[in-house]
């Protein structure tokens, strides 16, 4: 998929140089980096991307992970994963996230640069991974004023009989190539007011610290749940737990970092697992990172320009 607010066709076209294989970690190596985490305290692994089921074999990464004491979660599109949803569980993935924007064929092709006749692939997916029991599924929406406005309704009224979290995700100035807006940011308390006029919606704790989405149930909707995710209007740059680690290897303690650590030539030389143990304690240790705080801290939010790396490069 081409999301403009994420990964733009007229930037990511058949011109940009995408990395070679040789640059990207191996399953191996991306479980030894894992591996080298377990004892620091990691108690969960995402797979996210770019589109985690474009790497072929996937299904053999997530056995490797689940000899680990994590849970492993996914965040995909959909597109691909009609019919894996019991080779993916049965390879030990616990949960999974599908992205769905729009629900009208037209606003889902101008959002996505794909079919709208791909919404149903993506309705079917979500409905496979519930019968296979991939825990709590989760369907995660960006909502953008003037974009995709009107489908807050219509993603409740389809997802609001099954057993899954739909979560409103503020529209996030990452990257550098998604011509942000702050007025094209929908905030959740706005969502939130627009659905207690016909709802009524109960308020779930947080299970730990550092869960990014506020929880609701719905009252009369038994395993339904909404969750907002308020990392514009309400940022929560003091809880974050995060690490990520980009396909070739890098590592950011921030969503909106510009610039991680290379573990992979690490990995490649000779030192292995306690070089990257000593290394990654060291830069959790001193991490600062509070973006989101510092943009809303600005008069005019949108003015903090800073090179960023791309959503699409490490997963959201
Ligand atoms: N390809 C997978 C997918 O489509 O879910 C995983 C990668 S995608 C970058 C992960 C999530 O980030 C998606 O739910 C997407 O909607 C969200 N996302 C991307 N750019 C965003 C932005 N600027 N603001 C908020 N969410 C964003």
């Amino acid at each position: 998929m081409r999301c403009d607010y994420c990964m733009p066709a007229e930037i990511f076209d058949s011109k940009h140089q995408f990395m070679h294989r040789n640059q990207l970690l191996t399953f191996e190596e991306i479980n030894s980096v894992v591996e080298s985490m377990i004892p620091l305290g990691v108690k969960k692994i995402r797979l996210t991307g770019g589109e985690p089921l474009l790497r072929r074999g996937l299904e053999g990464l997530i056995q490797m992970l689940s000899k680990h004491p994590v849970e492993i979660a996914m965040t995909t599109n959909g597109l691909l994963f009609g019919g894996r949803g019991e080779s993916l569980r049965n390879a030990g993935l616990d949960r999974v996230t599908f992205s769905l924007d729009s629900l009208d064929p037209i606003i889902f092709e101008k959002i996505t640069k794909t079919s709208g006749k791909k919404i149903q692939c993506i309705l079917n997916s979500i409905e496979e991974a519930i019968d296979c029991g991939l825990g709590q599924v989760r369907i995660n929406s960006v909502i953008r004023r003037g974009i995709n406005e009107q489908d807050i309704d219509r993603l409740i009224e389809q997802f609001e009989h099954l057993p899954v979290s739909l979560r409103f995700i503020e529209f996030m100035d990452v990257g550098n190539h998604n011509r942000w807006r702050y007025n094209e940011v929908v905030p959740s308390s706005e969502i939130l007011n627009h659905l207690q006029k016909t709802m009524t919606l109960i308020p779930i704790d947080s299970t730990h610290r550092g869960e990014v989405a506020q929880r609701w149930k719905v009252d009369g909707k038994d395993g339904f749940e909404i969750g907002f995710i308020s990392s514009v209007s309400e940022p929560f740059c003091g809880d974050c737990t995060r690490a990520r680690i980009s396909a070739d290897g890098r590592l950011f303690t921030c969503l909106f970092a510009s610039k991680g650590t290379d573990l992979k030539s690490i990995i490649r030389g000779q030192n292995k697992n306690n070089g990257i143990q000593d290394l990654i304690t060291e830069i959790w240790k001193t991490r600062d990172d509070r973006y989101s705080e510092l943009r809303s801290n600005t008069p005019k939010p949108g003015t903090i320009v800073l090179p960023k790396i791309e959503m699409s490069y490490i997963g959201g």
